[in-house]
């Protein structure tokens, strides 16, 4: 079936013509082609390209070039996620068209942005259908023979009668004839997109590529790619909006006397002061060392104890208890 443009289209008219000014151009190409009038090979498929468009557009039934798709259908695959941005999307028909991949990007990676690129075989338009469309004004096709080009086939199921679309055209009324492609309007091909990631991505987020999916002649259009990115847990940073947070292990004499330690942030090994009298699970924040250094990278302080203590330090620290049980 085609969409209202294209049945319009049929008869060079937009789709805001009259129903008079389809029936007058409709007159004239039905005298024009008329298999007992015309003899040209293409005058039949023609004659009954009119007749069928001129019969969706009476019946006002057309084929939506265009739907809303159920984004949770699309990607069912991936289970649950936030659709965000895209929930309300409009898409080209025939999702098959369009293509989903999923990445893996690694923490460090989403918190500071990065370049990533996929590669993947789509279906391309074929050149050999392009070629005869140059040269003819119109793919290569020829009535299907299984519904003698109207596209549905009629059953009768007792006094009834059924009409069903068919299936060795989908319900198009036409197939396609080329050397190329053997028909499919689309061959294989390889493609590779790179892209930016911009620092502070959330995970589950979906990049959506315009028309980077495969070809479908019956559309003339090519579908839509979707890149579901989701994040690889870091081993010991995590992330909440702009800022970021891990434990830091500081030695107890370190605590007490204060000092200045290093940690590990997302821009790589750095340093933080840690007061005197920092108690466990104290939380000191450097700032400005978050995503896109905005944020804060908050350490929840652990009182790191040792594992010996020889006779030297015992001696040490008993004078200092003996000290501060005087005082
Ligand atoms: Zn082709
Ligand atoms: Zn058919």
């Amino acid at each position: 079936m085609k969409t209202a443009e294209q049945c319009y289209g049929t008869f060079g008219l937009s789709i805001n013509a009259s129903d008079e000014e389809v029936k007058t151009v409709y007159r004239e190409m039905v005298k024009q082609y008329h298999p007992d009038k015309n003899s040209a090979p293409e005058a039949r498929e023609k004659f009954i390209e009119i007749q069928q468009a001129y019969e969706s557009i009476v019946n006002k039934n057309f084929a939506s070039n265009r739907q809303h798709v159920n984004m949770e259908d699309l990607f069912s695959q991936f289970g649950g996620f936030d659709f965000g941005p895209f929930a309300n999307s409009i898409v080209h028909a025939g999702r098959n068209q369009d293509r989903s991949f999923s990445m893996s990007i690694s923490f460090i990676e989403a918190c500071l942005g990065v370049t990533k690129t996929i590669s993947y075989t789509y279906q391309s338009a074929c050149k050999g259908c392009e070629e005869h469309s140059k040269q003819h004004g119109k793919i290569n096709v020829f009535s299907c023979s299984q519904c003698s080009g109207l596209g549905f086939l009629r059953r009768n199921v007792g006094p009834v009668s059924i009409s069903q679309p068919c299936g060795s055209c989908a319900g198009v009324g036409t197939m396609l004839k080329c050397e190329t492609c053997k028909g499919q309007g689309a061959v294989p091909d390889k493609k590779q997109i790179s892209f930016k990631i911009n620092p502070g991505m959330e995970d589950g987020s979906v990049v959506k590529f315009d028309s980077q999916g495969d070809f479908n002649y019956k559309t003339n259009s090519y579908g839509n790619v979707f890149v579901k990115l989701s994040i690889t847990p870091h081993p010991t940073i995590t992330r909440n909006g702009v800022d970021v947070f891990s434990r830091l292990k500081v030695p107890y004499l370190d605590c007490i006397l204060g000092c200045d330690v290093e940690f590990e942030s997302i821009h790589g090994i750095d340093k933080i002061n840690i007061p005197p009298l920092t108690e466990a699970g104290a939380i000191v924040k450097k700032s400005n060392v978050g995503i896109n250094n905005v944020g804060g990278h908050f350490l929840t302080i652990d009182v790191e104890m040792p594992k010996l203590i020889n006779n030297t330090e015992k001696k040490l620290l008993n004078k200092i208890r003996n000290l501060k049980l005087k005082n």
